[in-house]
C-alpha cells in the first residue's frame, strides 16, 4: 500500500467513526448523511485514491478546480461547494452533480438560463449566511422567505434541493449549534411554502471542526477536507497547513 492510500485510510476510518458516534447520539441511521470530502487541499492522485477507498461524492470551492478534477476523475458525484460566478456557470453545468453555494437570485437565474440553454436539470442548495459574518457569500435570512418561495416556485430547470451555511469559525465547537438549528428551522419555514413537487430536505452543513454538532443538529451532507487529507506533506497537497486544524 502507498503512503498516501495508508494516510488516506487512516484519516477515512477516523472521520467514519466520528460521524457514526454522532450518528448514535443523534438517534440518526449512518445513512441519512453523506460524506463530501473537499478536494481543495489535495491534488488529483489524493482524490483518485480517496475515492477508490469509497469515498464517492468529492467537492471543490472553486469552479476551474472542479472542472480539472472532474475531468480526471469523472466516476465522483461531484459538488461545487464555493462561490460560482456567473461566466463560470456553463462550464460547471455538465460535471457538476450539486451546487451547494448558490448565494443569489440573479445566481439562480442564470442558471436557470444556461440549464434551459444546455436542455439540463441542475440541482441546487441555497447558501445561506446566517452567522452575520459580513465577508461571506449568501442569503440572509431577512429578506422575507415567502417572497424567494415565490422566486423558486417559477423555476424549471434548477431544482432546490435544500439549504447550506458556513458556520463563523469559533474556538468551542458548541458556538455553531444555534447557526445550524437556524439552518434547519429554515428549512422547515421554507418546506410548506414550495410547491408539492419540492423536496428541499437536505442541510449542507459542518466541516472538520464542526461536523459533529452539525449531525447532531440534522445535517444530511457534510463538507469534510482538512481531516481526511491532513498528513499527506508534500504529496496530496497542502496538507496540515491549509484549513482549520482539526
Ligand atoms: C474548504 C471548505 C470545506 C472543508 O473545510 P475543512 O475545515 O477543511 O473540513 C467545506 N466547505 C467549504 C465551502 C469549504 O470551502
Amino acid at each position: 500500500m502507498s503512503q498516501v492510500e495508508d494516510t488516506l485510510k487512516r484519516n477515512l476510518a477516523e472521520v467514519e467513526a466520528r460521524i457514526a458516534d454522532a450518528c448514535r447520539r443523534a438517534g440518526r441511521s449512518r445513512a441519512e448523511v453523506t460524506l463530501v470530502a473537499v478536494t481543495k487541499y489535495a491534488d488529483v492522485e489524493a482524490c483518485r485514491v480517496l475515492h477508490g477507498l469509497g469515498v464517492s461524492d468529492l467537492g471543490e470551492s472553486r469552479p476551474q478546480e472542479l472542472w480539472r478534477k472532474a475531468a480526471a476523475i469523472p466516476h465522483a458525484r461531484w459538488h461545487l461547494v464555493g462561490h460560482l460566478q456567473r461566466n463560470k456557470i456553463d462550464r460547471t453545468l455538465p460535471v457538476v452533480q450539486l451546487v451547494h453555494s448558490v448565494d443569489s437570485l440573479r445566481l439562480l437565474d442564470a442558471l436557470e438560463a444556461e440549464a434551459g440553454k444546455q436542455g439540463r436539470k441542475i440541482e441546487v442548495l441555497l447558501e445561506f449566511n446566517l452567522s452575520g459574518e459580513g465577508a461571506k457569500h449568501g442569503f440572509f435570512a431577512a429578506p422575507g422567505i415567502s417572497e424567494l418561495a415565490a422566486v423558486l416556485d417559477r423555476l424549471r430547470h434548477v431544482r432546490i434541493r435544500g439549504l447550506m451555511t458556513m458556520a463563523a469559525l469559533s474556538k468551542d465547537p458548541e458556538d455553531v449549534r444555534p447557526t445550524f438549528a437556524a439552518l434547519r428551522d429554515l428549512r422547515d419555514r421554507l418546506e410548506p411554502m414550495l410547491r408539492e413537487d419540492y423536496d428541499v430536505r437536505h442541510l449542507s452543513m459542518g466541516m472538520t471542526n464542526d461536523f459533529e454538532i452539525a449531525i447532531e443538529e440534522g445535517a444530511t451532507l457534510v463538507r469534510i477536507g482538512t481531516a481526511l487529507f491532513r498528513g499527506l506533506g508534500g504529496l496530496g497537497g497542502l496538507g496540515d497547513l491549509a484549513g482549520a486544524p482539526g
